[in-house]
């Protein structure tokens, strides 16, 4: 029709010298983000269904160690660039060092950890490569005949999970936020190559300088943890939360918290379980005083077993929950944290009871 330009059909490039499902594997100090492994893991089983290689990317100075140990998780090759000026985490070296071997081997695919690194080193690489990046990535799959990445996070306020797609320009790319994917175990038989790539950057061209490196003393570690205790709004305040700390410490317990209890200041960001918080996957999670909304969800849904002390029997955590108690945190938490310490005293005498009684068999057969 006259005036009307024929539509476009989109043509998808030939990327067929793209190739390898990659992983950035983060390191500080020499030592490897967890992230890192579990999205090796994830990275295997993408590469298995696309029937391509994985490899993964360690840059810093002396990290060979870690180009090793990324075999052992599932790299088929690591490209390793390994130089002085690498030493510390900058977003320039490292943007230009991840960027040089992506434009010089060409993964598909490139993963990185949603660290606070990691993000910001991503942003970087994607800026250079002129490519799209899905940020927190919660699901991850790929087409094998289209060979494209799905990568999923939850969109609008947690209430819709987006599935991105980078279909024009390659490598595709996603960050992935830490206990989202397990590790694989470690093999230590897996053979692997380990390339190592010359990077040449001299330090008067880098703009920042690391004068200092201070840490911050780390009180929480959510992640690993195996037991968590969490509580929300109906926790009521600080005092609610000091009340849970006993109940946490009598179990052996991680405290966690939703975003209204942080955000109302009666704890500490680094609890923070959901969304805009961390992903955490215990054997055990315990939600008290949390009604359950989809953005503390996504941070607690792969737990092995919920239980979830509310007393709004129609709370959206009994959904969710493996076991559901409705009543009063104030009235059972003490009940919890007592018993717990019961069993441990009882525990504790009997191992005790035990341990004599094995001490003068093992004398008398001596
Ligand atoms: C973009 C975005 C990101 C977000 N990210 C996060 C996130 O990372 N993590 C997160 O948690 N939230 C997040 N939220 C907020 C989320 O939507 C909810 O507002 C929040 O999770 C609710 O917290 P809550 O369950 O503690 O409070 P409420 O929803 O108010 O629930 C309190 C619960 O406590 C129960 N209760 C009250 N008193 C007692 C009692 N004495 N004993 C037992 N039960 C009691 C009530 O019945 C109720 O179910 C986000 C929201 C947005 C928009």
């Amino acid at each position: 029709m006259a005036g009307h330009a024929p539509a476009k059909r989109e043509q998808a490039p030939d990327f067929s010298d793209y190739r390898g499902v990659w992983v950035h594997i983060h390191q500080r100090d020499g030592v490897a983000a967890p992230v890192g492994w579990q999205l090796m893991g994830r990275a295997r089983e993408m590469a298995d269904v696309l029937g391509c290689e994985t490899g993964a990317v360690v840059v810093g100075h002396g990290v060979r160690h870690l180009a090793e140990q990324a075999i052992q998780y599932g790299a088929d090759v690591v490209y390793l660039v390994d130089a002085p000026v690498l030493a510390r985490y900058r977003t320039q070296p490292w943007a230009l060092a991840v960027s040089q071997v992506v434009q010089q081997y060409k993964p598909e695919i490139m993963l990185f950890g949603s660290t606070n690194d990691g993000r910001d080193l991503a942003g970087a690489v994607a800026t250079i490569l002129q490519t799209g990046l899905t940020a927190d990535g919660t699901e991850l799959s790929v087409d094998p005949e289209t060979r494209i990445l799905n990568a999923s996070r939850p969109d609008f306020g947690g209430k819709l999970m987006s599935t991105i797609l980078c279909k024009q320009h390659r490598p595709q790319m996603a960050t992935c936020r830490p206990g989202v994917f397990p590790a694989p175990p470690p093999d230590p038989t897996r053979h692997g190559r380990i390339v190592e790539v010359p990077f040449e950057l001299d330090e008067a061209e880098v703009h920042t300088k690391v004068l200092d490196f201070l840490p911050e003393e780390k009180t929480v570690d959510l992640s690993t943890a195996k037991v968590i205790v969490a509580g929300g709004r109906g926790m009521g305040g600080p005092e609610g939360f000091a009340m849970l700390r006993e109940v946490a410490d009598a179990l052996g317990a991680a405290l966690g918290a939703s975003r209204v209890a942080v955000n109302a200041g009666w704890i500490g960001y680094e609890h923070q379980v959901g969304q805009t918080g961390q992903t955490v996957r215990p054997k055990l999670y315990i939600a008290c005083g949390i009604s359950g909304q989809i953005q503390h969800q996504v941070g607690m849904q792969d737990a092995d077993i919920i239980v979830a002390i509310n007393r709004d029997p129609n709370a959206p955590i009994f959904k969710l929950a493996t076991y559901g108690i409705v009543g009063d945190i104030f009235e059972i938490g003490p009940a919890i944290a007592r018993r717990a310490r019961e069993l441990r005293a009882r525990f504790a005498q009997e191992q005790a009871a035990r341990e004599p009684a094995a001490a003068s068999a093992a004398g008398s057969s001596t």
